[in-house]
């Protein structure tokens, strides 16, 4: 067994442990060990499933991998290495219940095939329930409503399939399974506590265990999380993501009033991240970046752009399977800088069911607040924040 330290400034580094063949962390926190699996979870990602006892014989495992056959097989493996090298309490019937960050297919989609195994019960916010219990209606309701969004970002009516086959959100791909309990943030189970933080997804939650946090999705150690327009999906969406971001810091600063350490996150994807306060002022300042490389592409741009033109300006040299992350990327910034008055729509008066594409260009007007424009999200949740206090 290897130990092995994160490579990070701070002073409070947890401990963690890594098995031999590194497929399982064991992570050490005030209320005892988590086990930490890496699995594939989709394509190029790789992702982890974490599983904790909250007493001997009642384990918890959040997330449940894709459900592909790599997935199921690297979360068996892991589970196998728990058990042989860490735990031998462990097994698979003793997890009681299966706790979801958020319904996309990397974190949602072996849960019917865990709960198939294990008997436990499935648990996720009450906005992506559906999602789970009855994925296929989903899927085929949402590409609708995606096809006329790419329709209206200026994609081809030729290449709309198969921009959505890249994004690979198929009815059939994911199997429904019950939902036993719908969340919807404070609930508290034993010392678990719940928290409703979205945007990335409508129904993204992070779940407070002792000094560690696991926060799925909303902030990653490396990587800047993907973000959708809120058009598409609702509660996504820039602005709802940024006040998640502020509230997702809000916590670790009170914790650490609270209790005098620090918490630290175990992201579902990436490495642990120490200090969290840092790594949101690290994310709101790429946000910042690429909402300004939008503004400036358009002021630039003598002719008005559709959204994918910006986007291939912005980021992409033309693979299929990754236009639909770019669009919904560049998408969520362009549907907040038009909320805030930054860029106009210039045909208007032109487009219908017919002819969708929206053409944008650089207002006139605020070109004073283009500098910050996250700025003034974080100033108005501030503000929320103060004005709330009676
Ligand atoms: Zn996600
Ligand atoms: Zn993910």
């Amino acid at each position: 067994m290897l130990c092995s330290e994160l490579n990070d400034s701070s002073e409070e580094i947890p401990v963690v442990f890594t098995s031999s063949d590194g497929s399982v962390a064991k992570i050490q926190t005030d209320l005892g060990p988590i086990y930490r699996i890496r699995a594939r979870v989709l394509p190029h990602l790789s992702g982890a499933i974490c599983l904790f006892p909250l007493t001997a014989g009642d384990w918890v495992m959040i997330d449940a991998g894709c459900g592909n056959e790599e997935s199921n097989s690297d979360l068996e493996h892991g589970m196998n290495i728990l058990r042989s090298e860490f735990d031998k309490s462990f097994s698979v019937s003793a997890i009681r219940r299966i706790i979801l960050t958020h319904a996309h297919i990397d974190h949602f989609g072996g849960v019917y095939e865990w709960k198939r195994r294990t008997g436990a019960e499935v648990w996720i916010h009450a906005f992506e329930s559906r999602l789970v219990s009855h994925y296929d209606d989903c899927a085929r309701v949402e590409n609708m409503r995606y096809a006329h969004w790419l329709r209206e970002s200026g994609v081809l009516a030729s290449k709309v399939q198969e921009v959505l086959d890249g994004f690979g959100f198929r009815p059939g791909r994911a199997r429904s399974v019950a939902v036993d309990r719908m969340l919807y943030g404070g609930e508290k189970f034993g010392p678990l506590k719940f928290f409703y933080l979205p945007g990335h997804s409508s129904g993204h939650m992070v779940f407070l265990f002792g000094n560690v946090v696991f926060s799925g999705d909303l902030l990653l150690s490396k990587t800047v999380t993907q973000i959708w327009p809120a058009r598409m999906t609702p509660q996504t969406g820039l602005i709802n993501y940024i006040m998640s971001l502020k509230r997702f810091e809000t916590i670790a600063g009170n914790y650490e009033a609270r209790f005098g350490k620090k918490i630290f996150a175990i992201p579902a994807h990436e490495d642990l991240i120490v200090n969290i306060p840092e790594r949101v002022a690290i994310a709101t300042r790429a946000m910042e970046k690429r909402n300004n490389r939008v503004l400036k592409l358009l002021a630039d741009s003598e002719a008005p752009l559709s959204l994918d033109e910006i986007t291939r300006k912005m980021y992409w040299s033309g693979s299929t399977n990754r236009e639909f992350f770019a669009l919904s990327d560049v998408g969520s910034r362009v549907e907040f800088l038009l909320q805030l008055g930054l860029i106009d729509v210039v045909n208007s008066e032109s487009v219908s069911c017919d002819s969708p594409t929206i053409l944008y260009k650089r207002s006139l007007a605020n070109t004073e607040t283009a500098e910050n424009t996250v700025e003034q999200i974080v100033r108005m949740y501030l503000t929320c924040n103060d004005s709330d206090a009676i």
